[in-house]
């Protein structure tokens, strides 16, 4: 392929100019593999990123499509709907949505989502008589996407600082990690300030300018891999009721049978006003994301035109067609299948390989998850948790992982797989011995210590 053309092609929050030296480009996919235009091939322990549930090449999903296509490809968003849309919308609150989230914004992508459930959020309070509420808490460490809101509630300084000034009205606050507990307290005898301490920010903010606290149920992202303990989502949503604040889930990864529950919220067991979801609902078939909407705050959207109530928001691509056609089917599949069962118990079964690699290689601090999403911190010591710093562990063992043909999500110290929900006992034993001879090489660079 001639190089030229990376000189004029921008990909995300990349170095070009490095990735022009060795460009990595993907020609084709099938099952849970992927392949570059050299003919190698990646076993796809990262469903894309968080996305491809289904894996490649699903016929049912594609030709689902192909029959929109010839049927209808797009309809005015600002004159009606379309019967896939409405389909969609009633496969998610007959089947996956939690009780009382009966409404559904169809959107394109997660940012997309964010952003909606923010307005979401502020317009509601303005329409329910406190029209002082918008302040929206996050958390450090987090993600919500890269458009000007979504960034301004994200929590990692690296993706946001060059944009700075960034909208008002978001804080954050420090992020439930018990393996790096920035409070420097242990689990469980913490008594859980990590939510207590949102409960007075909002007190010291003035509850009635607080709208909304987002958070994803576990987020993986530049800044770190978190994994609240359990009591963390039922305390916030006891402070979030107590001060008439709405609780927002980002549920892009973690939605749709990623934990080995339905949601996020189903595996902690907590109810949210607001989810937002993309990334697997359609497993990649085509952009696709939204948000469900609890009946208690959509009841405030809706009235007379003249009273203009209705949520003054869209996107030319919401409700699309298409999209809603690969939703529709993907969701389908993952019911027919019984896939959300099936990454309950393939993420056990990865996480007790990745426990047996822990057991036997010191590079390895911590291991954590759910489901299907599971992950490992690397250190320099383990008895006292003892982080690398700039030699960045993680950016070693990817290299190593790409060399070896495994797809995984390595930050700078974590590497978390999220394998396709169909993935199976052998497809886990293929990742993990390519993953154990990766970490082999990274520990006897890194700590000059073989694996015992
Ligand atoms: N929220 C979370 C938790 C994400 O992981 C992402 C993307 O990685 C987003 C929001 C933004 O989604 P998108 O990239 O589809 O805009």
């Amino acid at each position: 392929m001639e190089q030229e053309i990376f000189r004029h092609i921008v990909l995300d929050f990349m170095q070009m100019a490095e990735f022009a030296r060795e460009p990595f480009v993907i020609e084709r996919g099938e099952g849970l593999s992927l392949f570059d235009t050299h003919g190698k091939r990646y076993l796809d322990g990262l469903s894309g990123i968080f996305v491809t549930s289904l894996g490649y090449g699903n016929e049912t999903v594609i030709q689902a499509m192909v029959a929109q296509l010839r049927r209808l490809h797009f309809a005015p968003p600002l004159h009606g709907t379309n019967p896939a849309a409405l389909a969609l919308v009633e496969e998610l609150r007959q089947h996956w949505a939690p009780p009382g989230l009966g409404t559904v914004k169809l959107l394109s992508g997660g940012s997309e989502a964010t952003e909606a459930a923010i307005k979401l959020a502020r317009q509601y309070h303005k329409q329910t008589g406190h029209p002082r509420k918008y302040k929206i808490i996050a958390k450090y460490g987090a993600y919500h996407g890269a458009t000007l809101g979504a960034l301004a509630a994200s929590g990692g300084w690296e993706r946001k600082s060059v944009f700075e000034p960034l909208a008002v009205g978001f804080l954050h606050v420090h992020p439930p990690s018990c393996y790096r507990c920035p409070f420097d307290k242990v689990y469980p005898t913490c008594g859980l300030t990590c939510a207590r301490l949102i409960e007075r920010t909002i007190q010291a903010e003035d509850p009635e300018t607080v709208a909304a606290v987002i958070m994803e149920p576990i987020s993986v992202s530049s800044a770190g891999f978190t994994v609240p303990p359990p009591e963390f989502f039922p305390l916030l949503r006891e402070i979030c009721d107590r001060y008439n604040v709405l609780l927002i889930f980002d549920e892009i990864i973690t939605g749709f049978g990623r934990l080995g529950a339905k949601f996020g919220a189903d595996y902690y067991g907590v109810v949210p006003d607001l989810i937002c979801c993309g990334k697997g609902m359609s497993g990649g078939y085509a952009p696709l994301a939204a948000v469900l909407i609890a009946d208690r705050v959509w009841e405030a959207f809706l009235g007379a035109p003249a009273e203009r109530r209705e949520f003054h928001h869209g996107h030319t691509y919401g409700g699309n067609p298409v999209a809603a056609a690969a939703g529709l089917a993907v969701l389908q599949e993952i019911r027919r299948r019984g896939l959300v069962a099936n990454a309950r118990a393939m993420g056990a079964y990865l996480r007790a390989r990745l426990g047996a690699l822990a057991a036997r290689f010191p590079l390895i601090g911590d291991v954590r998850g759910a489901g299907l999403l599971q992950g490992v911190e690397l250190v320099r010591e383990r008895a006292t948790r003892a982080p690398f710093g700039a030699e960045r562990p993680g950016k070693v063992l990817d290299q190593l992982l790409r060399e070896r043909g495994l797809l995984l999500r390595c930050g700078d110290d974590f590497v978390v797989f999220a394998p396709p929900l169909v993935v199976t006992p052998a497809d886990i034993d293929a990742m993990c011995a390519l993953f154990e001879e990766a970490l082999a090489l990274a520990q006897q660079r890194l700590l000059g210590v073989a694996a015992s």
